[in-house]
């Protein structure tokens, strides 16, 4: 590379790739004592029912404030922790505090809401994922239809005995699937039949083109149809603009999240009285 470049030949990396390393390297290392230094938090965006804008529930997503870095977004760090295994620890600790959550909304009044939380093929991957997602259900005194696990499209998810058993598994015992980002990965189509699953979420790169003149809106109003078809619902992310909700519900979407409707926001209590009942409306 550096030959190409006719540079120097002792220098393997460009200035730009040498940062990116080193930012790495603080990131990774940073990652093992963050969960028992307490360094991460949780998000809650909620999603929204098109039909009469009533609350469906939350997506519970990570946060991390790096001591030294600040905050650094889930996209740039959750790869890091699938990558050296440190996903599953932190993924637990997601499960129970979304769990938590979720127990004191309906304490507060917020009744027959879906906690989602996002959970990667690593996880799955582990023997005691089912177990320890029911177990945790089971303490928190939640019922598992009110407890959604959003998966992505992953080469894993399709070859993994494991993986497969425990989707399996939690469907039987009434947890919600949902594909994640659907459209980004391998998006076969087929396979959405084989996948223990009620519910896509469309990919926030289709939402963003859709109502712009291109191939995006045909598409999602194809995948919304087709999803129909097979029986399973719809949700649409990172919906930002009323045109989108507009489009989206035309096309009999089921559900919609994004900032148009709400942005991830960590709660305090007071908010939780006040979001009670609380439904979207477009006017
Ligand atoms: P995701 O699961 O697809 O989550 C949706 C992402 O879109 C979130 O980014 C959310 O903040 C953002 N978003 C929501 N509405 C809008 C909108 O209207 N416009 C735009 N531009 N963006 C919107 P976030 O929080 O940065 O998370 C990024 C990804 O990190 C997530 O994508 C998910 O794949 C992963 N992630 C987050 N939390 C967890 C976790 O607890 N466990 C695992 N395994 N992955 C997580
Ligand atoms: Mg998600
Ligand atoms: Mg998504
Ligand atoms: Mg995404």
């Amino acid at each position: 590379q550096s030959k190409e470049r006719g540079g120097n030949q002792a220098r393997f990396y460009n200035t730009e790739d040498t940062i990116q390393l080193n930012r790495r390297i603080v990131i990774e290392a940073g990652l093992r004592p963050a969960l028992s230094l307490r360094q991460f938090r949780l998000s809650y965006q909620p999603v929204y029912q098109m039909t009469d804008g009533k609350l469906r529930g939350f997506e519970a997503l990570i946060r991390w404030e790096h001591p030294e870095l600040g905050e650094i977004s889930p996209t740039e760090f959750i790869p890091i922790a699938e990558h050296n295994g440190l996903i599953v620890p932190i993924g637990e600790w997601v499960l129970r505090e979304s769990c938590r959550m979720l127990a004191s909304m309906s304490k507060y009044g917020l009744c027959n809401l879906i906690m989602s939380i996002n959970v990667s093929a690593q996880q799955l991957q582990s023997s005691t994922f089912s177990q320890t997602v029911l177990h945790a259900l089971k303490e928190h005194g939640i019922a598992p239809s009110s407890f959604e696990l959003e998966i992505k499209e992953d080469n894993m998810i399709y070859n993994s005995n494991t993986a497969a058993a425990a989707l399996s598994w939690l469907r039987a015992a009434g947890v919600r699937v949902v594909l994640d980002d659907f459209g980004t990965g391998f998006s076969s189509l087929v396979n959405l039949k084989h996948l223990p699953i009620q519910c896509i979420k469309i990919d926030k790169s289709f939402i963003k083109k859709m109502d712009l003149p291109s191939a995006e809106g045909i598409i999602v109003e194809g995948i919304i149809k087709l999803a129909h078809k097979l029986g399973l619902e719809v949700i649409a992310e990172g919906v930002e603009y009323k045109e989108q909700y507009e489009l989206l519900s035309e096309w009999g979407c089921n559900y919609v999240q994004g900032f148009l409707l709400g942005k991830p926001k960590e709660p305090d209590m007071l908010d939780l009285t006040m979001i009670r009942c609380s439904a979207y409306t477009t006017s």
